[in-house]
């Protein structure tokens, strides 16, 4: 689907897949609900609980942001928590859920929220109760309803329950969360143009820093973490920082879920320790569809650099993709058969981009046009790019990436440039079908 239509409404047509089995990682056993649940949290805020140890667990867990980027958890929950009234507006703080994931091929947040509802209000609860918010927010994608609809119905359970509210848990400190439905556009995912949006303005990115941490909404120092980064936060205080440390390796431990689409005989999500292989998950996911060999992988959703096969030995944690010239990214890995036409494939990414960009700054704007019609006209002519346009696409990836404000436009056009160094799009691939609505979009 991703090669096809590259567009974020994709993963909103089906909801998320039913399961009947909890995942690996979650510490409450099936079937419990709020009165078993919800118990680091209880601990918490009946002072059994130290929040400085908290946020100590956390670091030495190792734990990382698992929206894309892996910031380390711990140091932005200490550096929030230590933001003392005064350095703001006043001694308000907050704290926000991003479940606006709409990288192209990206779907695990969603499959969580379905799931493990729980788990991520917790870890949302536990933020604030350690940062000293007593607002919080999950600010969620239009597209997904059903999840939403899940979300609502859990939030009611813990008001009902009286885990949260003006007495959350007999503690005498209020905690209230509440639910804010994205009204549509993938930059609002990117987290100060999602702050931009909660304030009632346009929804474009702001400088950084100051980081959301320090000043973020309204002014307010609020801690922001992804879908999955909250949910693993009462895992890790329930199972311990070391159980967590001991899988994967390195700068990257714990577990992490994958979203794997495109040529697979299973796309689905996979909850896999962190630095299993490309070649393992693929396996899980079935294998490439029709027996056919793996022609490139982007391994971190629609913004990373493909790899070849070559790499499927490469270790999907941060470090690994890192020196591999990609990144792991939004956790989504797309697989491409062999004979796929990487270019048309890549040009379509970029469409997105491009249709996507908010427009707050040229490079991104101009450039992303500029480089889809250079590319669009060598899919649709079936020919590679000359040297001249070649130098060209490569002059504009150059200076979107230095010069975008956000991370949509300093990395819209690396999967291009990966393509080109793997000098796989040519025509030569162009032999096979192309995917259907590949870069067939007119340009603006
Ligand atoms: P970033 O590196 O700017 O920031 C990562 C996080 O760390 C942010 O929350 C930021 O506030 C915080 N941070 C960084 N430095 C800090 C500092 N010095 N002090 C305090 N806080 C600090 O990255 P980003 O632009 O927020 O995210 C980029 C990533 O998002 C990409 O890697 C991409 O994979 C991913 N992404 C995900 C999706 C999705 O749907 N999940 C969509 C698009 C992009
Ligand atoms: Fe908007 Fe693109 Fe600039 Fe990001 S890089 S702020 S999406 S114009």
């Amino acid at each position: 689907a991703l090669v096809a239509d590259a567009r974020a409404g994709d993963v909103g047509a089906a909801p998320a897949k039913e399961r009947t089995e909890p995942w690996p990682n979650d510490p409450y056993p099936a079937g419990s609900g709020v009165a078993q649940r919800y118990t680091t949290l209880r601990a918490l805020l009946a002072g059994e609980l130290d929040p400085d140890t908290v946020v100590q667990v956390l670091k030495d867990s190792g734990l990382r942001g698992m929206g894309g980027a892996g910031f380390p958890t711990g140091q932005k929950w200490g550096l929030v928590r230590d933001t003392r009234p005064g350095d703001s507006v006043d001694g308000t703080k907050y704290a926000i859920c991003n479940a606006d994931e709409s990288e192209p091929g990206t779907f695990k947040d969603r499959q969580i929220l379905a799931t493990q509802p729980h788990l991520v209000l917790e870890g949302l609860l536990l933020g604030m109760a350690v940062v000293g918010a007593e607002q919080g927010w999950v600010f969620i994608r239009h597209e997904y309803g059903p999840e939403e609809h899940v979300l609502r119905a859990e939030l009611d359970a813990l008001r009902e329950a009286g885990v949260t509210g003006p007495d959350a848990c007999g503690s005498g400190r209020r905690l209230d969360v509440e639910v804010f439905v994205s009204p549509g556009g993938y930059i609002l995912g990117e987290e100060t143009a999602l702050l931009e949006c909660m304030e009632g303005h346009r929804g474009e990115p702001r400088n950084k820093p100051p980081f959301p941490g320090n000043y973020g909404l309204h002014g307010r120092p609020t801690l922001m973490n992804s879908v999955e980064t909250f949910a693993d936060v009462p895992v890790i205080l329930q199972r311990g920082a070391q159980w967590w440390a001991e899988q994967g390796a390195g700068d990257s431990v714990g577990w992490k879920f994958f979203a794997v689409s495109g040529h697979v005989e299973r796309p689905d999500v996979y909850c896999v320790p962190m630095g299993t292989t490309v070649r393992e998950l693929i396996a899980l996911a079935g294998g490439v569809s029709g027996g056919r060999e793996v022609g490139a992988v982007q391994p971190g959703g629609a913004s990373s650099n493909f790899i070849g096969p070559d790499k499927l030995d490469m270790p999907l944690d941060f470090g690994a993709a890192a020196e591999n010239g990609t990144m792991l990214g939004s956790g989504a890995v797309v697989v491409l058969a062999e004979g796929t036409d990487l270019l048309a494939a890549s040009t379509n990414v970029l469409r997105f981009f491009r249709d996507e960009s908010c427009g707050k700054c040229v490079p991104c704007r101009v450039g992303s046009t500029k480089a889809h019609t250079i590319l669009r006209g060598a899919v649709e002519a079936g020919a590679e790019l000359d040297d001249d346009q070649r130098a060209h696409v490569l002059r504009l990836e150059e200076a979107m990436r230095k010069t975008s404000i956000c991370g949509l436009g300093q990395v819209a056009l690396g999967p291009v440039v990966s393509v080109l160094g793997l000098n796989k799009g040519g025509a030569a691939a162009r032999e096979q079908p192309r995917p259907s609505g590949a870069a067939d979009q007119p340009d603006r």
